[in-house]
């Protein structure tokens, strides 16, 4: 297991535009369970490469799908398991045209939360870590990680998006990616 750093704004890295992941070598599979562990460590729900200063089309995500129902009364409520992702190349090739608010924060951004619109569902097209090609529905949360990683992918964060932007009190428990 290897952490690495997160960088954080005002680091010109964040702003720069990653590049598509053509080998899928040792290195990479390397490179992949480091930021594993990396968001883990953080702890966040997402992590996108350039927040460890490598310019590659590659982001990690861990979170539990959001609860498709209410509990019936008397009824336990399970708290879904949380599902890996990891995307190279991801390109979203649908979303809704619904679109919802909600509040994010960014571990390359400590110490500010925003609220920021976003698409409440999306086909995604990706490459899996092993270069075989992917696609899957998302909705909810898991979507809005998804825009924020893949903003990361072009050198946008979150406050470029943000309707306001403010220091989180102890009430606002956000996730951070
Ligand atoms: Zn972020």
């Amino acid at each position: 297991m290897a952490l690495r750093k997160i960088i954080t704004l005002p680091d010109p890295v964040l702003r720069r535009k990653a590049k598509p992941i053509t080998k899928f070598d040792k290195e990479l599979q390397t490179l992949i369970d480091d930021m594993v562990d990396t968001m883990r460590d953080a702890p966040g729900v997402g992590l996108a490469a350039p927040q460890i200063n490598e310019l590659q089309q590659l982001a990690v995500i861990e979170y539990a799908e959001d609860e498709d129902e209410e509990p019936k009364d008397g009824e336990e409520i399970k708290p879904k398991p949380k599902k890996l992702f990891v995307v190279i190349n991801p390109e979203i090739i649908k979303a809704s045209e619904e679109k919802v608010m909600g509040i994010e924060g960014c571990l390359s951004i400590p110490g500010l939360i925003g609220e920021v619109e976003r698409y409440e569902a999306l086909t995604i097209k990706a490459l899996n870590r092993h270069g075989k090609p992917i696609k899957f529905k998302v909705d909810g949360w898991l979507a809005r990680i998804f825009q924020h990683e893949i903003d990361h992918l072009n050198g946008v964060v979150f406050t470029d998006l943000a309707t306001r932007v403010w220091q989180p009190t102890s009430e606002d428990e956000i996730p951070l990616d």
